[in-house]
C-alpha cells in the first residue's frame, strides 16, 4: 500500500513504506529480477501542522507527479461495485549500486473515463472510510495483477504481499486460473496452484493493523458471485479478515523479527510462521559524514554491508568527528526552526515515530522532577522529538499535546524540541544527529521498529525497551542499553509502564549520562559497536537475501 521511493515523493506514511522502499533499493543493489506495485497517492499521507499547544491539523501534500515519474501506456481495468475502473501506471526506476534497475509501478485511477468517486481512489494513503479502503485494496491487489499482465509480466514466479492490504492479489490470480481453465469461477482445486506462488509478510500484532471488512461490503464491492467463490476457498461469517485471507493463500508467511513471529504464532495458531528480521538500506541511511568515513576505511561497504564490521578499527577521533558533523547539522536545523538554543556539547536524545499510543511517546514524562534532577546534578541532556498521529487517532493527537505540555513545564531545565512533519529527510537528520536513540513501546506490540537501525548505522546507540528488533540487537553496554526487562505474560499495561519509566530514569542517571560526559572513549567504543555489530546485520541487504533463500525459493 505504501513505498517510500524518494525523499520528495510522499507515497508513504512511516516505517512500513520506508521498509518497502529500502527492500527494493537492496534488491536493485543485488540485481534481483523483481518489480514492485503500489498506489500513487496524489495527496500523500498528510502534511502535519502543529499549533503552539501541539494540536495537529492535516493538509494534503502537494507534489508534481510528472516531475518524478514516467507515465506508461497500458490501461487495464478492475470491477468495483459493478463499475469498470480504468487504471494507469506511473513508473519509478530504482537504481542499485551497480546500475541495475527495479521498476516500481504506481497505480493511478484518476482518469477522465472513470466515475467521479473512482477517480479519488488513489488520492489518500490511509484516508477515507471502510468502503474507500476496500476499493483501494481492490485497485492494489486485483488491479495490480491486471497491470502487471498488461505490462507484459506474464511469467512471474513469486508474488510477495507486503502486509494484508495486498491480500486480494491471490483472488486475482484465482480469477485468472479459472479463466484459463474456462470455468466461470475458481474453485478449491485452483487454490493449491495459487498458494505455491504467494508469500505473505505481516508487520504488526496491533489489531488496527489487520483490516477486516463486513461481508455486505465485500458483496457490494466485489459482487455476490465473486464473494461466493471466495467463501468456497475461505470460510468466514460476518467479517472478512484480510490477514486470514493472505495466511490461507500463501505457502510462506513471516513476521518481521523473532519476537514478532512468536507473538503471531500465538495469534494465528494453525499457521507456520517464520521470522525474517527487518533491516534498513545502509547507503540511504548512513549520513554524508559517515558515508565519507566508510568510503575511506571500508571501501565496498555499499556492495557488501557485512564489511561494516571493520568499523571497529577506525580511530575514535574520526568516528567522533563524523558524528559531530551530523550532530551540528541536526542542531542547526532544530535551533533554526524552533529557536530553542540547543548546545552541541550537550547529550542529545532523539525520539521519533508515529504517535500511536502503544509507542508510549510520553513514557519518560511521568516524573518531571526526576528528569530535572538528573539534568541538574548528573549532566545536562536535551531531547528532540518528532512524529505524526493518524488523522483519525484522537488518542495519538492527545499524546502530542502531552509532550508539548512536558516541554513547556521543563522549559528552563531540560530543552525539548518537537519538530513538525516527521518524514524521510527529517528521519535522516535525526537518526544521525542525536547521541542516543530512544524507543519506549509497550511490549510486545513493536513488531520490529527500524529507526533504531538507522541510528546504529550512524554510530548512535539505542536506549530502548526490549521489544522487536532490539531484543536481537541489544548487547548491554556494548551496542546500547535496555530499558526494563524482557516482556513476560504477567505484564499489565499501567504497572509495566511505571516500571519501564523507573528503569529509564535509572539507566539515564547511572549509565548513559555519566558515560557520555566522563568516559567519552568508552562511549565512542559503543558507537563503533553499534555500527560494526548492528549496522552490518540489520540492513535490507541481509534481509532481502533471506527472503530469496527462505521465502521466494524454498
Ligand atoms: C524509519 C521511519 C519510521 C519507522 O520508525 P520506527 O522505529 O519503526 O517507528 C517512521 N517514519 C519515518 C519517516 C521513518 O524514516
Amino acid at each position: 500500500m505504501e513505498i517510500a521511493l524518494h525523499p520528495a515523493i510522499p507515497t508513504y506514511s512511516g516505517g512500513l513504506g520506508i521498509l518497502a522502499g529500502d527492500m527494493i533499493r537492496a534488491a536493485a543493489d543485488r540485481e534481483l529480477p523483481m518489480v514492485a506495485v503500489t498506489l500513487l497517492h496524489h495527496k500523500g499521507y498528510f502534511y502535519q501542522k502543529l499549533d503552539v499547544g501541539g494540536r495537529q491539523t492535516e493538509d494534503a501534500v502537494e507534489w508534481i507527479v510528472e516531475d518524478f515519474l514516467q507515465e506508461l501506456p497500458p490501461r487495464p481495468t478492475v470491477t468495483i461495485e459493478g463499475r469498470t475502473v480504468h487504471l494507469r501506471a506511473w513508473c519509478y526506476y530504482v537504481r542499485g549500486c551497480t546500475g541495475a534497475v527495479v521498476p516500481v509501478y504506481l497505480l493511478d485511477s484518476d482518469l477522465p473515463e472513470n466515475a467521479g468517486y473512482d477517480r479519488t481512489l488513489t488520492d489518500w494513503l490511509y484516508g477515507g472510510d471502510l468502503l474507500y479502503r476496500l476499493c483501494q485494496e481492490v485497485v492494489l491487489g486485483m488491479g495490480g495483477v491486471n497491470m502487471l499482465r498488461a505490462l507484459g509480466h506474464d511469467r512471474i514466479e513469486r508474488f510477495h504481499m507486503n502486509e494484508g492490504h495486498a491480500s486480494l492479489l491471490p483472488i486475482a490470480l484465482l480469477d485468472e486460473q479459472a479463466r484459463r481453465a474456462g470455468h466461470p469461477r475458481f474453485t478449491h482445486k485452483d487454490v493449491e496452484e495459487v498458494r505455491r506462488q504467494c508469500v505473505f509478510t505481516t508487520h504488526t500484532p496491533v489489531p488496527a493493523g489487520h483490516d477486516r471488512f463486513p461481508t455486505e461490503l465485500i458483496n457490494r464491492v466485489l459482487g455476490r458471485a465473486e464473494t461466493e467463490a471466495m467463501k468456497e476457498v475461505l470460510l468466514w461469517d460476518d467479517y472478512l479478515n484480510m490477514t486470514f485471507l493472505a495466511l490461507n493463500l500463501s505457502y510462506y508467511v513471516n513476521g518481521v523479527a523473532k519476537k514478532h513471529a512468536e507473538v503471531l504464532r500465538q495469534m494465528f495458531t494453525q499457521y507456520r510462521i517464520d521470522a525474517i528480521t527487518n533491516g534498513v538500506h545502509a547507503a540511504t541511511w548512513a549520513s554524508p559524514p559517515f558515508q565519507a568515513l566508510f568510503d575511506q576505511h571500508v571501501p565496498g561497504w555499499r556492495e557488501d554491508n557485512f564489511t561494516l564490521r571493520y568499523v571497529l578499527s577506525i580511530p575514535s577521533q574520526e568516528v567522533w568527528r563524523a558524528h559531530d558533523q551530523a550532530k551540528r547539522q541536526l542542531l542547526d536545523h532544530v535551533n533554526r526552526v524552533t529557536n530553542v538554543g540547543m548546545d552541541v556539547r550537550d547529550l542529545t536524545i532523539g525520539f521519533a515515530r508515529r504517535d500511536a499510543t502503544y509507542k508510549r511517546g510520553d513514557l519518560i514524562f511521568r516524573d518531571l522532577e526526576r528528569l530535572k534532577k538528573i539534568s541538574a546534578e548528573v549532566g545536562h541532556f536535551q531531547l528532540v522529538y518528532a512524529g505524526k498521529a493518524h488523522p483519525q487517532d484522537q488518542e495519538g493527537k492527545e499524546l502530542i499535546q502531552r509532550i508539548f505540555q512536558a516541554r513547556d513545564a521543563l522549559k528552563t531545565q531540560v530543552k525539548i524540541a518537537y519538530l513538525t512533519n516527521y518524514d524521510w529527510p527529517l528521519a535522516q537528520l535525526m537518526t544521525a544527529g542525536v547521541d542516543v536513540w530512544l524507543n519506549t513501546p509497550q511490549p510486545p506490540l513493536e513488531a520490529s521498529g527500524t529507526s533504531g537501525m538507522k541510528a546504529a548505522l550512524n554510530g548512535v546507540p539505542s536506549l530502548s525497551i526490549l521489544d522487536g528488533w532490539w531484543i536481537e540487537g541489544c548487547i548491554e553496554g556494548v551496542t546500547g542499553w535496555a530499558i526494563g526487562n524482557l516482556p513476560g505474560p504477567e505484564d499489565a499495561g499501567e504497572e509495566r509502564s511505571l516500571r519501564d519509566a523507573a528503569s529509564f530514569y535509572d539507566k539515564l542517571e547511572r549509565v548513559v549520562v555519566p558515560l557520555f560526559y566522563r568516559d567519552r572513549e568508552r562511549f565512542i567504543d559503543i558507537m563503533r559497536h553499534a555500527i560494526a555489530l548492528n549496522g552490518s546485520f540489520f540492513n535490507t541487504q541481509r534481509m532481502v537475501l533471506q527472503y530469496v533463500t527462505r521465502a521466494y525459493f524454498r
